[in-house]
């Protein structure tokens, strides 16, 4: 009596079972370089719907691949080297081969895609060396400031209070880029609790906050809003979104106005418009200012007290609120910015309401 009946898949049949749901892409490859076999990450990774039969050159176009497959099949000995791949996009992967146990001249080639992994540490590098350069500037003035003042020989009252008073501000210039990276830091770590919120207060409240510093410079600073509009939100860190916004509006703008609006969209978004008459910002520098330390003109960035990081703050947390932050700017006539969120729907508006 049997009491099993086995499939007959063959090797490879098996082996496209095993690594048909494998995230690296796999390939088996004959002695003479070419394809005998390739999972579906490996079709997807190099755009064909088939693989087999072509060369291991004319799959990866990379010499480098088809010589550790080569050098494989002839010293039986595994290797592994991370390289660039030009396929349908440019990859960076960590290619490994390792001769077949049961076919010593053929050769299995793994290729494991570390582009995004690479990219991350490349912006945290990149973010590391950020921070120490913008730490060091003002350290390095303060210490060459308390030195002088240090020198018992400087008697000159004037200068001793100008040196201090840049003390000062040097000092209060790491505060804010300490705040922002803490800020930066909780949102990145933290995932909010989202909570029903009324939009029009909380921009209001932050409106209120900066009318005196936009009264002190001679800026008009008005708002409009429809009433109360509902989105789902964390309050402080929606807060801190158009505390950023209005505030650049106000430290990038010589004279005028700034407009706030709130207003709401047909598929539901609510959208708030953050409009100034100030410096604008130029073509070429727009896809780049919400990038972390990405300053248009830096001294005046730094004059008025910036960090760098207020825009990189803004995308993060509308993105983790699910909405978009855009902007459009004419270099001299002003900046527009403008926040998309998705509104909360009044269970009596619902689109799934029904009833008779
Ligand atoms: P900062 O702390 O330097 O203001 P942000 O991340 O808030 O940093 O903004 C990045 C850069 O974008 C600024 O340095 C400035 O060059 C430009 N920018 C931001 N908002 C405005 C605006 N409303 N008008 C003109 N330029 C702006």
């Amino acid at each position: 009596m049997r009491l099993f009946r086995r499939q007959s898949t063959g090797p490879l049949g098996s082996l496209k079972g095993i690594s048909g749901g494998l995230e690296t892409a796999l390939l088996l490859i004959d002695r003479v370089g070419n394809v005998l076999f390739a999972n579906e990450r490996a079709k997807e990774l190099f755009g064909f719907e088939s693989l087999e039969g072509r060369t291991i050159l004319a799959v990866t176009l990379s010499h480098r691949v088809e010589r550790i497959v080569r050098d494989t099949a002839e010293t039986g000995e595994p290797h592994t080297e991370e390289l660039g791949l030009r396929t349908t996009n440019d990859l960076i992967v960590i290619a490994r081969a390792w001769p077949n146990p049961d076919q010593p001249r053929q050769v299995f080639l793994s290729l494991r895609d570390v582009t995004e992994v690479r990219r991350l540490e490349r912006v945290r590098q990149d973010f590391v060396a950020n921070v120490s350069h913008e730490l060091k500037t003002p350290l390095t003035t303060i210490r060459a400031m308390a030195e002088v003042l240090a020198d018992v020989e400087t008697e000159d009252v004037e200068l001793r209070a100008k040196y201090l008073k840049q003390i000062v501000s040097e000092v209060d210039r790491l505060t804010a880029l300490v705040d922002d990276l803490l800020v930066l830091g909780r949102a990145e770590s933290e995932q909010a609790r989202l909570d029903p919120c009324n939009l029009s207060e909380v921009v209001e409240e932050v409106v209120v906050q900066l009318m005196p510093k936009a009264l002190v410079r001679g800026l008009e600073l008005e708002m409009m809003a429809p009433g109360p509009l509902m989105v789902s939100a964390n309050a402080p860190q929606l807060r801190q979104v158009f505390l950023n916004l209005i505030d650049n509006a106000i430290n990038y703008t010589v004279e005028g106005a700034i407009r706030v609006t709130i207003s709401e969209s047909e598929s539901n978004e609510a959208i708030v418009t953050i409009q100034d008459s100030g410096i604008g910002i130029p073509s070429e520098d727009l896809p780049r200012i919400f990038e972390r330390f990405y300053r248009v003109d830096k001294s005046r960035s730094r004059s008025s007290g910036g960090t760098g990081l207020g825009l990189s703050i803004v995308k993060h947390l509308v993105e983790a609120h699910g909405g978009s932050v855009g902007v459009e700017s004419a270099l001299h006539r002003g900046s527009t910015f403008v926040v998309r969120l998705p509104r909360v729907i009044p269970a009596a508006q619902g689109p799934h309401q029904t009833g008779s």
